[in-house]
């Protein structure tokens, strides 16, 4: 999104490199939240633009304000705090604003000379700023906007009991915002303290131009699947399609019954030799197959480039599996489909990989797809046709929901 959509200040946006063409996605995302005065916690990789992301909006609000309000942002380390300050500096030469930096090894009486003069960010490290602070405790009374930048390794290096001093001498009214490369559980319980009904903000973990998925799940029943997958495939006349499967034994059978029903499809597994993968898979990469089944061992070593369209007949037991197959689609940054039919069996997985992504990724009814299943899949109302058959079911369900737990923890 280019900055100029945002309600930042032309003055703000002018001061920008020209190379700075459009908001990384954190930036996107925190600005209209931290603008609103909300407190937020964002999560975003090293070198995503965590600094304006913050402190662009905060400058804006200083801006705007007339009474005398200040921004504090404590940072880790004295190179960051030169450098968010070196940041911060160009983005307020042409206004009013004023960034000062405050850090250990530097002479003290000129830090406070600096601090008595109200610049409007003071950039900091804990241990030197809580000194000052310490000798002249009313210099923080302005300070109503706080920053904990690259919060986890202010944990990690052991500066949380110096920050929560810093803290209780600030205004108990004042925005707070928490950005981090990381969530360590541990941070999350200082964020639960510290921050008030904060929006949590996440960026997705590359920032190189992500492909857009559209992902859409179904929910269905057990029995309906296959039906259910023939009707996506002809209903959308989808030329290519990569359907995932978990078990090699079910592909071929899968694999029998779309060809019987019109669709040209070839099944890609274990159990076949190389010769015959590769001819498989070039069959499909020239659209003589259009839809190809695979596990996810094979699908490993597909290349295709483009694919529009991916189907999980299944969902996996890791989330991670689950990203990695719809990533298939998408490619060169085009807008892929992902579609996952689920039954109520699999729903514990399917929370394994919201959580994993941090998207709704809401179950949807299929047209002409009824669901009639019960949620409790694991006792059947029908009575078990044999004993052996029951005992089959139990096995097999107890050691699904071990994987889940071991590929998730
Ligand atoms: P983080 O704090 O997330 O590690 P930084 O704020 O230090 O990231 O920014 C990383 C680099 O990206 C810096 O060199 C910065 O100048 C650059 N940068 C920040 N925002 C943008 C943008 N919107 N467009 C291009 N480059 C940007
Ligand atoms: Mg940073």
């Amino acid at each position: 999104m280019p900055f100029s959509q945002f309600s930042l200040s032309q003055k703000l946006v002018a001061a920008l490199p020209d190379t700075f063409r459009s908001a990384t996605e954190i930036q996107t995302l925190t600005i209209p939240a931290i603008l609103n005065q909300q407190d937020v916690l964002a999560i975003a990789k090293t070198g995503s633009g965590k600094t304006l992301a913050y402190g662009l909006p905060l400058l804006e609000q200083l801006l705007a304000v007339s009474s005398h309000s200040q921004a504090l942002i404590l940072v880790p380390t004295r190179e960051l705090a030169s450098q968010v300050n070196n940041t911060l500096s160009l983005v307020t030469q042409h206004t009013k604003l004023t960034s000062i930096s405050i850090f250990g090894g530097v002479d003290k009486e000129q830090q406070k000379a600096a601090l008595a003069k109200q610049p409007s960010v003071i950039v900091a490290t804990p241990g030197r700023l809580l000194e000052l602070l310490t000798e002249n405790a009313p210099m923080a009374s302005n300070i109503n906007k706080l920053v904990l930048d690259e919060a986890d390794r202010l944990l990690e290096m052991g500066f949380w009991t110096d920050v929560q001093r810093i803290i209780e001498m600030l205004p108990a009214k004042r925005q707070t915002l928490m950005f981090s490369a990381t969530f360590p559980k541990l941070l999350e319980s200082k964020a639960n303290e510290l921050l008030n009904s904060p929006a949590l903000i996440e960026a997705k973990k590359t920032e190189d131009a992500e492909p857009s998925i559209n992902e859409t799940l179904y929910l269905v029943n057990k029995g309906n699947k296959t039906k259910a997958l023939i009707d996506q495939i002809s209903r959308h006349n989808w030329r290519q399609v990569l359907v995932f499967i978990g078990a090699k034994d079910n592909a071929d059978a899968l694999c029998k019954k779309l060809n019987k029903a019109g669709l040209n499809t070839a099944a890609l597994h274990g159990n076949k030799d190389q010769a015959e993968r590769e001819a498989t898979l070039e069959q499909f990469k020239q659209q003589q197959i259009n839809v190809l089944i695979a596990t996810d061992l094979l699908a490993r070593g597909i290349h295709v480039e483009q694919l529009p369209v991916v189907i999980n007949f299944e969902l996996p037991s890791s989330a991670e599996t689950y990203v990695h197959r719809i990533g298939r689609t998408a490619r060169a940054g085009q807008k892929g489909i992902a579609v996952s039919l689920v039954c109520h069996g699999e729903t514990e997985y399917l929370t394994a990989i919201r959580k994993v992504t941090q998207r709704e990724l809401a179950l949807q009814e299929l047209d002409g797809f009824p669901v009639t299943d019960q949620p409790s899949s694991g006792e059947s109302k029908r009575a078990p046709r044999d004993k052996q058959a029951n005992r089959r079911t139990n096995k097999k369900k107890s050691i699904k929901q071990f994987q889940g737990r071991t590929k998730r923890s």
